[in-house]
């Protein structure tokens, strides 16, 4: 029993119980799925409206666990955050992303840009900009091919530390991209304070884009506001071919989703690139 205020107590109930119990071996069987290296990364192509062409892809991580199968990040990631063990899975996809990027360069690809996902714990981490540096001086990988994606509630919620973070990161090249944009905070006075590359329209803007009017409104003005500030925008969950020419008629830069294709383990995304560009 649990010891609540004033002398109440709260007893678990059996679906509580078995609730925290299955919490408790998904964290006992991540721990161990870090040191056994069960991870690997997915990579959706970042697609260019006017030309088609393929100069990005983001790394998205998958856990393949011999007993659970392949695990999607939103059932694992919540759980590394609150354990801490994000920062070492967080290192693995960095490092992971760096070394298969600068591999597919060494192998004659076009030169790409690898765009990772940085969670909340990790992007508070004081060192990580130096850690990013090495990693790059590790891999052989040029800054420039580097891209970060944070969210919008990450970067505000500590604003100042942000932009000094920001900044580090970016004076070396790495390109920043805010994830999940129009999700979060509403004030936009931060955009001009932080060193940004791209805003990312989340998905729930783009599901219904074509026929709510509300939605179409809010991706148009977050185009023109981007591009004020001179920043490229990309629209993410993009599926159909009517979304597609709705957001390129709003000027949209980019985009990503299953339309183009779907996130490829390494092999079957070389695989896909190959073969569009006759390699
Ligand atoms: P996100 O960064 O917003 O990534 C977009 C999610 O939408 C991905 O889900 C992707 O597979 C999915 N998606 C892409 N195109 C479409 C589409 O056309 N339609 C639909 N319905 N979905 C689409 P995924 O891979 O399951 O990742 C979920 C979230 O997990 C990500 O959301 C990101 O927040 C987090 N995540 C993934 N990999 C990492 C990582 O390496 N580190 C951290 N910290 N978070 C990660
Ligand atoms: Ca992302
Ligand atoms: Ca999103
Ligand atoms: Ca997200």
């Amino acid at each position: 029993a649990k010891k609540m205020g004033r002398g109440n107590y709260q007893f678990f109930t059996p679906e509580m119980n078995a609730a925290a119990g299955k919490r408790l071996a998904l964290e006992r069987d991540l721990r161990r799925a870090l040191e056994l290296k069960e991870f690997e990364l997915h990579y959706q192509p970042k697609v260019d409206m006017a030309t088609g062409d393929v100069h990005a892809m983001e790394a998205l991580v998958r856990w393949r666990s011999p007993e659970r199968g392949l695990v999607p990040p939103n059932e694992f990631i919540p759980i590394a955050e609150e354990t801490g063990m994000i920062i070492p899975l967080g290192a693995w996809v960095l490092h992971e992303a760096c070394r298969q990027n600068r591999a597919w360069q060494l192998s004659g690809l076009p030169r790409m840009r690898v765009a990772v996902n940085l969670s909340a714990y990790q992007f508070r981490q004081p060192n990580l900009p130096e850690f990013v540096a090495a990693l790059l001086v590790e891999t052989g990988m040029d800054a420039s091919c580097l891209e970060l994606e944070v969210t919008e509630s990450v970067v505000m919620h500590n604003p100042a530390d942000a932009a000094l973070t920001l900044e580090r990161l970016h004076a070396q090249g790495i390109h920043i991209s805010v994830d999940d944009f129009g999700t979060g905070y509403s004030s936009l006075s931060y955009l001009k304070q932080f060193q940004l590359d791209t805003l990312k329209i989340d998905r729930s803007f783009v599901r219904d884009i074509s026929s709510n009017a509300d939605d179409a409104a809010i991706v148009k003005s977050v185009i023109a506001l981007a591009h004020s500030l001179r920043l490229k925008v990309i629209a993410e969950g993009v599926e159909t071919n009517e979304q597609l020419d709705f957001l390129r008629m709003l000027g949209c830069d980019q985009y990503q989703g299953y339309l183009s294709s779907r996130p490829l383990p390494a092999a079957d995304f070389e695989r896909t690139l190959r073969l569009s560009i006759d390699l």
